[in-house]
């Protein structure tokens, strides 16, 4: 654990029923038939509301498991997770949550500009057509709204998911490995218009990656997870500036926390150099 976080539970500056995201404690085991598996064990970390949290942790360590526990798709076996005060069902119910996973499940027969509008169909409430507009603009896909999406690119498809998942004005948006699939050229452009987008449309977010240089571009805390049974290991705080440019990617600031979070990760240099 790291001293921030041993910090913050003895000053009390977190209180449960806070604001941000407060997983405390949390352990999921999943059970087929004789065999369980324990995906995470007493995992516990805190942010701030409204500010960038990235996971990172080897394959299987349970970050999607935390993201499915605070969307509501799965229960802890125990432990809490709440974001500004609510439980994740409480968080569904008042619409807070906004989803973006690595496979986009865009409905196929729709166009980009009807599944956007989706949630509200789901939701039962009148689309908001001026901010599906703004949302399209803010995605950058002005001119495919028509479009279905076997005829964009990957790159194309997870911004119609990252419009779908902000139509709902989330205080909370989730987002595992968004951009995971697709080529490092890409993946690094979208990276930016999501901070972008993120700052013109603040809300808590935790974020799923395997890119550390991301994480730590875009993040105030990155949290990196032990292997399975998954618990956070440490909370780095980035006190890089904001607004972030690339540049700072180049900085001897920018460098000492990757190699702090390298080591973590493989105990010594990353062995996929991302450079
Ligand atoms: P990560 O996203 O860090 O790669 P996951 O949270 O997807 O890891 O999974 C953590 C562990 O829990 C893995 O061993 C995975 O196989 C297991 N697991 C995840 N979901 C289920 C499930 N529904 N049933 C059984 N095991 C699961
Ligand atoms: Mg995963």
């Amino acid at each position: 654990m790291t001293t921030t976080q041993t910090d913050s539970v003895a000053t009390g500056a977190h209180s449960s029923r806070g604001t941000g995201v407060r997983i405390q404690d949390l352990t999921k085991t999943f059970r087929a038939g004789r065999r369980s598996v324990t995906a995470l064990e007493d995992a516990t970390l805190f942010t701030d509301k409204g500010s960038f949290l990235s996971l990172l942790g080897p394959s299987g360590c349970g970050k999607s498991t935390i993201l499915r526990i605070l969307a509501g798709l799965e229960t802890p076996t125990s432990g809490t997770a709440l974001v500004e005060g609510k439980t994740p069902l409480e968080l569904r119910r008042d619409h807070e949550l906004g989803i973006a996973f690595q496979d986009s499940a865009l409905l196929p027969w729709r166009s980009v500009l009807s599944n956007i509008r989706l949630p509200f169909e789901v939701s039962g409430r009148k689309p908001d057509d001026a901010l599906v507009a703004e949302l399209i603009r803010l995605v950058g896909l002005e001119g495919f709204e028509k479009a279905k999406p076997a005829q964009l690119s990957g790159g194309m498809r997870q911004r119609v998911s990252i419009a779908r998942a902000l139509v709902v004005k989330p205080s909370v948006l989730l987002l595992d490995e968004p951009f995971g699939a697709l080529d490092d050229m890409t993946r690094q452009r979208l990276n930016l218009e999501l901070l972008r987008i993120w700052t013109e449309k603040p809300a808590t977010t935790l974020m799923v990656t395997h890119g550390i240089s991301e994480a730590i571009f875009l993040s105030d805390k990155v949290a990196v997870m032990s292997p399975r049974p998954g618990r956070v290991k440490e909370v780095i705080e980035v006190d890089l500036p904001r607004p972030r440019t690339p540049e700072m990617m180049r900085t001897p600031e920018f460098h000492a926390l990757h190699d702090h979070a390298s080591e973590l990760l493989f105990g010594g240099p990353d062995p996929g150099a991302e450079g």
